[in-house]
């Protein structure tokens, strides 16, 4: 009898273990696609700058990585266009962009109003209008301002704020969104009017 129980439970014990390790299989495979999925992504984003007329199309993430040389070109185009100071963007803020156009579909550029702003600018701009930020964040390369064709610029904003990601301002007046990498807020003009 008692050699009985012995062999039930090491029949007990091989299967357990055999299933443990059909988990783990199972497990290594879904991994392994999910870092095939990571490696072949690559992220595009067009913009034009409604200031600067200037274009730009870039892959600034590919083959699991932010690439350096289309950041900096990003950069540029996002530089502050009334001194010319170039900062680093951060790349958080394109993936929301990228993430909108996704959601939008379309291949039509991101217009550019603001991207970067350096403390002079953002001084100057502040005295002038009211609704700039003292500490803004785009002086900070984690904000940009845009509209995007063939989108009611209150469907990105709906959409923006469905990201839970950042801030998010509205500004139906002047047609454009606002989002940064911050903490989840918003502002501006109610969507749904
Ligand atoms: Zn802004």
């Amino acid at each position: 009898m008692g050699k009985t129980v012995h062999h039930r439970s090491d029949a007990a014990l091989g299967r357990r273990g055999f299933m443990r390790k059909l988990g783990a299989v199972g497990l290594g495979l879904a991994a392994a696609r999910v870092t095939l999925a990571a490696d072949d992504e690559r992220r595009t984003l067009s913009f034009v700058h409604t200031h600067t007329g200037e274009r730009l199309t870039a892959v600034y993430y590919a083959a699991g990585g932010y690439s350096a040389e289309a950041l900096q070109q990003v950069n540029v185009l996002l530089r502050d266009f009334r001194d010319n100071t170039v900062f680093p963007i951060d790349p958080k803020v394109l993936d929301r962009l990228f993430l909108l156009q996704s959601e939008c579909g379309g291949s039509e550029p991101f217009q550019v109003i603001s991207g970067y702003r350096s403390s002079t600018t953002n001084a100057a701009l502040r005295a002038k209008s009211t609704g700039v930020a003292e500490h803004s964040l785009h002086m900070e390369g984690r904000a940009i301002d845009v509209r995007l064709a063939g989108v009611a610029t209150a469907e990105l904003a709906r959409l923006a704020l469905l990201q839970s990601s950042g801030g998010v301002g509205f500004y139906r007046v002047s047609d454009f969104v606002h989002v940064d990498t911050g903490r989840v807020r918003s502002w501006g003009d109610p969507i749904d009017s």
